[in-house]
């Protein structure tokens, strides 16, 4: 069986190291010189930053990715982080469990309540599944504003959305996930840790990665590149979007009611700012989620464990915010204004290094959390990546999910026991 990969972002190394573990004839095609996509390293000033993630996965060793790296034998190294998350409020930060404190007895009883259920799998149903996160939670505990904080900058950080922007099934998943799986893990070396063993194990079991291919055209059952090549299939795993495959095969090819989804999927998008500060770790392997800043949600340090990734003498600093208007200048002006308000000493102690920003053709996700998901309505084509992510799947947890789902449906494995 002939597979063409298009793509090695996560997504299509994963896929592709299991078919070529199965026996499948793998070759991924690369448009770029490196493997990778948004989750490797970027090297930067002495510093190795990331194309993308920020060097974490969101539930460390115990998640959906940790295990399909775990089933692939791959040599990675994932550090949980403990605590779990921190909270920063006036300017002070506090461990996660400091925040029970914050709620009324009346509130701390409905939120073990809504956590049991959630726990127990009565998630929301029929209109209750699609009302805005926001409204639910008001709804299930009642107008604490410390919750809402908690709970806008844990959406922002981990998914770039706001609660309003995702419905109350896609919030009740996620923390199904936390719960079930734990908190999030730092990777030694970073994100290339986790693609380059990828890439390795797929050479090593005799798949091909060809770099400097873009793919500009699909046929049925033929893949041709920019150069002139072509590569014949018998199953093509995409990891290039939804939008981006439709427009290879040409839009003749769908029906209009599929288009009309395709065209209404929403992207993620938000930017991320990469601090330099002189001296030792300062947080340590943990998330801090920031709930009194204007735009920032929340950072975290992965040189705290993986010095290497900082230059010597200085911590590695990443924040997230979700992208709040198009007004670029403006939202990466607050985010710095947040910036000093986190750090005030950052002049004396460090400096900016990069400020990435991630939206239409470049996101934080290709199809953001919480919407339709799409069944690819052409035989033995596989959608893989950020634009199908599993349900309540965070970030790369989301694309293990989907991956699994490929998986099983290609009749691999079987991970029931996963989907949330
Ligand atoms: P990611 O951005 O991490 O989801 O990974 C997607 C990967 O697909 C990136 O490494 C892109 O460079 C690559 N890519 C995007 N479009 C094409 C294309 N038309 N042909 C080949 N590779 C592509």
């Amino acid at each position: 069986m002939r597979v063409v990969t298009i793509g090695a972002g996560l997504g299509g190394l994963l896929t592709s190291a299991f078919l070529a573990r199965n026996g499948y004839d793998v070759v991924i095609l690369e448009k770029s010189p490196y493997v990778g996509g948004r989750f490797t390293n970027l090297p930067y000033k002495g510093f190795q930053l990331s194309t993308g993630a920020l060097h974490m996965i969101p539930h460390g060793e115990d998640g959906p990715l940790a295990h399909l790296l775990n089933l692939l034998g791959a040599n990675v190294q994932i550090v949980n982080s403990n605590p779990k998350a921190k909270f920063l409020i006036e300017g002070k930060i506090y461990h996660y469990r400091e925040g029970w404190k914050r709620l009324s007895l009346k509130e701390k009883a409905k939120t073990f309540k809504l956590l049991a259920e959630i726990k127990a799998d009565k998630l929301p149903k029929g209109e209750e599944a699609r009302m805005n996160a926001k409204e639910w939670i008001s709804e299930k505990i009642g107008e604490n504003e410390f919750a809402f904080l908690f709970l806008e900058s844990f959406v922002g950080w981990a998914i770039s959305l706001t609660l309003e922007e995702i419905p109350a099934i896609e919030l009740a998943k996620e923390i199904k996930a936390v719960l079930k799986w734990g908190g999030p893990g730092l990777i030694k070396g970073g994100c290339k840790a986790v693609t380059s063993e990828l890439a390795e194990i797929v050479k090593q079991n005799g798949g091909k990665i060809l770099t400097r291919k873009k793919v500009v055209e699909i046929e049925e059952n033929k893949v041709l590149t920019e150069d002139g090549d072509e590569f014949s299939y018998d199953v093509l795993i995409s990891n290039v979007g939804i939008k981006e495959t439709v427009e290879l095969f040409g839009e003749e090819n769908f029906d209009r009611d599929f288009l009309r989804v395709v065209k209404s999927l929403k992207p993620a998008e938000g930017i991320k700012i990469n601090v330099a500060l002189k001296g030792k770790p300062r947080i340590g392997n943990t998330v801090v989620l920031t709930l009194d800043t204007k735009r920032i949600n929340g950072f975290n340090e992965p040189s705290s464990i993986s010095p290497e990734l900082a230059k010597e003498g200085y911590s590695l600093i990443m924040t997230h915010q979700a992208l709040k208007s198009k007004n670029l200048a403006k939202e990466r002006k607050l985010g710095i204004e947040d910036l000093y308000y986190l750090f005030p000493e950052l002049d004396k102690e460090g400096e900016i290094l990069l400020i990435q920003t991630y939206l239409d053709g470049n996101p934080v996700n290709r199809v953001a959390s919480g919407q339709e998901h799409l069944e690819f309505p052409i035989e033995n084509v596989y959608i893989v990546g950020d634009a199908n992510k599993g349900e309540g799947g965070i970030e790369v947890e989301g694309i293990a999910l989907g991956v699994m789902e490929t998986l099983q449906k290609l009749g691999l494995e079987r991970f029931d026991e996963w989907y949330l």
